[in-house]
């Protein structure tokens, strides 16, 4: 009975598959999908299925970020490709779309596109890329309030066997949908948890991000716990990263190792990270460019809120782990100040395109700081770090103009103004409570 042209479809009906979600993540970062019957698996893969160009624009809660391009006509496509997809539940398999227009062509806020576009300009450079994903969170409990009340022991072994059922599930699960999972703990915050995942190629890892938040917030919900991606879900509490590692290679091999620069870093190496460090405060409103993303960004919190680079060092916007038999990935840039409001794709054309900006332009790479930044005589360059300031940066920015498209950006500040002005003014618990399960999927 399957379509000829898709053997997929026997496949997912043995499977027990009965819908298939396509889904696309927004501006917001929130990811939204829709659903066919799995005879209709073709027309997703060859027509698309029908969104209005707003679902770019939609925000954390149920409002639009209208502008003057995007308002209420027009007609865009989420399209699949059968070899994205993945069993996600009994009966349900997805896969991460791209948006395009009626005739194919994808839609000029595509950010999985704009993924494409950074990694192919690194191929033409002759240039692999990989990179790796962190994923921390918050366990909640089923009325989204806080999941224990007892102490908290960071990374202990009591707080997470006594979530071992829900661990062992969540690892099972996490293997069946075929994610590469590297780790996973509980980590320094209050029921948080982390789940890290294997390099792979940029948008394969962004995927990953997208397929890794529905495994962890599905299975916690078949634990009767719900699961916070928001930056801060309580305020006060530790906040919530989601930090890349990035790392490049040409013809002689990696960047970031065997040259004769600090820590065996390679001229080009160096230059890829002058080129993070340069544009953070352009990009910092994609990074961390939410509500809710200035209560994480502060010294102490691990959370890379000062623009520098250091070996090893947790407090730094760039940590640099060096080659070393500890690290059978090899040498690769962190970079910590993403929070998982991001859009993943977005935040990883935002990182890629600005280390290939620093390799073009030869950049000198800044000083390291290899203490805590805080105590550190060293001078850097001061981040916008609240929301206001770090939309006003990206707005005017040509960089981000250049690496993201100036549709992208004026979209993305769209958004994020729409954040301020509903929340800004608010306590920060009042804004902590009101995104606490804005990016949950
Ligand atoms: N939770 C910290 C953050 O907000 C990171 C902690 C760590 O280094 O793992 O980014
Ligand atoms: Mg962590």
């Amino acid at each position: 009975m399957g379509d000829p042209d898709l053997p997929a479809v026997d496949i997912l009906r043995e499977e027990g598959v009965a819908i298939v979600a396509g889904s696309v993540t927004d501006l917001a970062g929130v990811t939204r999908a829709k659903y066919v019957p799995l005879s209709r698996l073709g027309a997703f893969t060859r027509s698309g299925m029908g969104v209005s160009p707003s679902w770019s624009v939609f925000c954390v809660d149920s409002g639009i970020a209208f502008t003057p391009t995007i308002g209420v006509a027009g007609d865009l496509r989420i399209r699949i490709d059968t070899e994205d997809l993945r069993v996600i539940e009994a009966g349900v398999a997805w896969a991460p779309g791209v948006l395009a227009d009626q005739y194919g062509e994808p839609a000029v806020l595509c950010t999985r596109t704009r993924l494409a576009v950074a990694e192919r300009a690194a191929a033409d450079r002759g240039l692999a890329v990989k990179m790796g994903a962190e994923l921390e969170c918050t366990m909640l409990a089923a009325d989204a309030g806080p999941a224990t009340s007892e102490p908290w022991s960071p990374y202990g072994i009591r707080t997470s066997l006594d979530r071992s059922a829900f661990l062992v599930d969540l690892a099972t699960s996490a293997e069946r949908a075929g994610l590469s999972v590297e780790q996973l703990h509980t980590e320094y915050g209050h029921d948080q948890l982390e789940m890290s995942l294997a390099p792979d190629t940029p948008v394969a890892t962004a995927d990953a991000v997208i397929l890794a938040r529905i495994v962890l917030s599905r299975v916690a919900s078949r634990h009767g716990l719900r699961i916070s991606f928001s930056p801060v879900p309580f305020d006060g509490a530790a906040g919530n990263g989601a930090h890349l590692h990035l790392s490049l290679s040409d013809a002689d091999g990696p960047l970031l190792s065997g040259g004769d620069g600090p820590h065996g870093l390679r001229a080009d190496g160096a230059h890829a990270i002058a080129g993070v460090l340069d544009t953070l405060p352009d990009l910092i409103g994609v990074y961390a460019g939410s509500v809710v993303s200035p209560l994480r960004l502060k010294p102490g919190n691990w959370a890379g809120a000062t623009a520098c680079w250091g070996l090893e060092n947790r407090e730094a916007a760039v940590r640099f782990v060096a080659a070393t038999p500890g690290n059978p990935h090899g040498a690769n840039m962190e970079l910590k100040l993403i929070d998982p409001s991001a859009n993943p794709y977005l935040a990883a054309a935002a990182f890629l395109g600005s280390a290939l900006r620093g390799i073009d332009r030869a950049m000198d790479l800044p000083e390291e700081i290899p203490e805590n930044p805080a105590q550190s005589d060293i001078a850097t360059r001061p981040l916008p770090l609240a929301q206001p300031e770090a939309l006003d940066a990206m707005e005017t920015s040509q960089v981000a103009a250049e690496l993201l498209t100036s549709d992208i950006v004026d979209a993305l500040v769209a958004v994020r103004r729409y954040e301020q002005k509903t929340y800004g003014d608010q306590p920060p618990a009042q804004i902590c409570d009101a995104v606490r399960l804005a990016w949950t999927c």
